[in-house]
């Protein structure tokens, strides 16, 4: 059993309706349907399991008018994985979609960036364009996990566990990071919102909520250098990533997809 090695998921808990011209900074010339999932993601083998995002709750997501699906902690119960004792979870950013639902992960430590969480409590959410993706009491409740010891910091790349290492990126929130696992395939790039779609990063385009459109586009780069090969990074937010890697099982077709074995198309 090889312990730096990783099975990693997809875990699809909303999703919405959306238009292309939603998506891109300038907008797009195409008329078309371009639909949003919400995801978290799972990474385990033998000796860990390891959580990223915590999605956002039923009630936030009717509040912005999201089709809910699961809970995510509903979502990992059907790969088999108790929310309620899993150890460590990743907070790739603060937005309401990735970390609302920290309550559901009693026991967890939770890994974040230092300028995020800088950013989530700082002059930035004076501004509605700013503090419009984030949720007040998300920020509260990270705050108060601070004081309970619950949140370790970083400030830039740091390896979590054997095989597994977050990637400050920044662009669509300063303390925006990514997850860079090994697997069988070889070294998997768990993007986030880094690139909302494939599209993003194969176009050098920007998704419209973006803090520093330099950075963004800079952290396109990055990502490619992280992971084995383009098809080795993951989309935050893409419905292709469903059809693109086969279901985690056949009860789960639609639900959950495994990440590191080959995509199927
Ligand atoms: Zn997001």
């Amino acid at each position: 059993m090889n312990n730096e090695i990783y099975e990693v998921y997809a875990v699809k808990y909303a999703t919405r309706n959306a238009q292309r011209r939603d998506h891109f900074v300038g907008g797009d010339p195409h008329e078309a349907p371009m639909p949003m999932d919400y995801y978290v993601w799972l990474i385990r083998n033998a000796a860990r399991t390891i959580v990223v995002d915590t999605g956002f709750t039923r009630e936030v997501g009717e509040a912005r008018k999201r089709t809910f699906l699961r809970t995510p902690a509903a979502g990992l119960k059907l790969l088999n994985v108790d929310a309620a004792q899993v150890k460590d979870v990743i907070i790739t950013h603060m937005h309401y979609d990735h970390v609302g639902t920290f309550h559901d992960f009693p026991q967890a430590q939770f890994h974040l960036q230092d300028e995020e969480m800088a950013f989530a409590t700082g002059r930035q959410m004076r501004h509605a364009r700013f503090r419009h993706s984030i949720e007040v009491e998300n920020v509260v409740g990270m705050v108060r996990l601070v004081f309970g010891d619950r949140v370790s910091f970083y400030r830039g790349d740091a390896e979590l566990a054997p095989g597994v290492s977050l990637h400050h990126i920044g662009g669509h929130t300063p303390g925006l990071q990514c997850v860079r696992v090994m697997t069988e395939r070889g070294w998997l790039v768990l993007a986030s919102d880094a690139t909302h779609y494939y599209e993003h990063f194969e176009t050098d385009r920007c998704f419209v909520t973006v803090f520093n459109v330099g950075d963004a586009l800079e952290g396109y780069d990055k990502l490619r250098r992280l992971a084995s090969s383009p098809q080795h990074i993951i989309p935050g937010h893409d419905p292709l990533v469903m059809q693109r890697y086969p279901a985690a099982s056949a009860a789960l077709d639609g639900i959950a997809v495994r990440l590191d074995v080959d995509p199927v198309k």
